[in-house]
């Protein structure tokens, strides 16, 4: 369930925008799943300030009530469309707000994105993103998305796009397409947004996951810390995921990369151990969710990503670049699993895994 106030807390974006005055807003009801809605703010501070060991033993134990403990899903980010983006997000080097030296890109023809999908295939990944730096698409723009999301699901990948805000009708027909999954992220908490982007409120985001949720694709959805915000405010971030009507199915969970020209280029480095914390809490309010290890992995220790994974972290991006940063080497990656005794899921095997949730979900 979910509270009146979690709703009222969550809907407004506290800017002068159309959300300030309710138009579009999506009625928010919690799915009746079996797992909480209705986190309060001192309940997840609560976890948030456990002494470390304890907040991992929690989290470790709800992590292997609900995943193999042993099992990573990976996926590849493959950026179709680059920069040039009129949003104004403060880390993102892709807005043509930032002088930072990216080269825009138009969008890439289809047999340049399947051969791509391939070779990430074949290094293992069983998930295929494409990301596109745009407001919210156009109409002709979904077309030729619908091509590539058809063409990726023909290799026996699952699919995942994230293109900007949709409107129902677009979700419709990437659904129709074979789309899996849609990312699209709250970023920050409510209260810290405004600082990070002004071009879009936080109840459009919102409306376009639950455009997305409506129409029958799994939701990826998660931000970014390390961006200047408050323990209180990752707090309330985590809160604002937990309490969606339907928990996003991945969480990806970013450590902010300081690119040179962008507003948070010179943003004080969050502590390690606070990163670890996020994705333990994350695990702990969203037990059945994939908690993403996304950007920032490659200034990571190894022995800080194994405990991201202790923490409750299930899914990590593979290949060497994300959208437009840094990511390490697929080699690196197999050493670590190596190391640390991990396996990567198959499609298969997150296929079953989704079956049994639903399955138990609905006993
Ligand atoms: S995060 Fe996305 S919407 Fe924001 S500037 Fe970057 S590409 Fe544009």
């Amino acid at each position: 369930m979910q509270s009146e106030q979690a709703i009222d807390e969550m809907a407004g974006c506290g800017g002068g925008c159309a959300c300030a005055t309710g138009v579009g807003k999506t009625e928010l009801r919690a799915v009746d799943d079996g797992l909480r809605h209705d986190w309060t703010q001192p309940e997840i501070a609560a976890l948030f300030a456990l002494p470390f060991n304890d907040l991992l033993y929690q989290a470790q134990a709800v992590h292997r009530e609900h995943h193999d403990p042993n099992a990573v899903q990976v996926s590849t980010l493959l950026s179709i469309k680059t920069g040039a983006c009129p949003e104004d997000c403060a880390y993102c080097p892709q807005s043509a707000r930032y002088d930072t030296g990216l080269k825009a890109e138009k969008l890439m023809p289809l047999d340049a994105v399947v051969a791509k999908a391939k070779q990430a295939k074949e290094a293992g990944a069983s998930r295929f993103c494409m990301g596109a730096a745009w407001r919210s698409p156009k109409d002709r723009d979904i077309s030729q998305v619908n091509a590539m999301v058809s063409a990726v699901k023909a290799l026996g990948l699952e699919t995942c796009a994230t293109l900007g805000m949709l409107s129902r009708e677009q979700a419709v027909a990437l659904k129709a397409a074979g789309l899996d999954y849609y990312n699209h992220n709250l970023d920050t908490s409510p209260e810290f947004y405004g600082e990070i982007i002004s071009t879009r409120c936080y109840q459009d985001r919102l409306d376009t996951l639950a455009h997305v949720r409506d129409v029958g694709m799994k939701t990826c959805c998660g931000g970014i810390v390390g961006m200047g915000e408050t323990r209180a405010d990752r707090a309330s971030f985590v809160r604002a995921l937990a309490n969606l009507p339907a928990h996003p199915d991945s969480v990806p969970i970013n450590r902010l990369v300081k690119v040179a020209g962008t507003p948070l280029a010179e943003e004080h480095d969050l502590d390690a151990f606070e990163f670890v914390r996020t994705i333990a809490v994350a695990r702990i309010t969203m037990p059945a969710s994939m908690v993403r290890l996304s950007a920032g992995r490659e200034a990571m220790s190894e022995e800080l990503q194994a405990l991201c994974f202790l923490a409750g972290a299930n899914s990590i991006f593979y290949g060497e670049k994300l959208l437009t940063t840094g990511n390490p080497d697929t080699e690196s990656d197999r050493a670590l699993f190596a190391k640390l005794g991990l396996q990567p899921l198959t499609v298969a095997m997150s296929t079953e895994r989704a079956h049994t949730d639903t399955i138990e979900r609905a006993a």
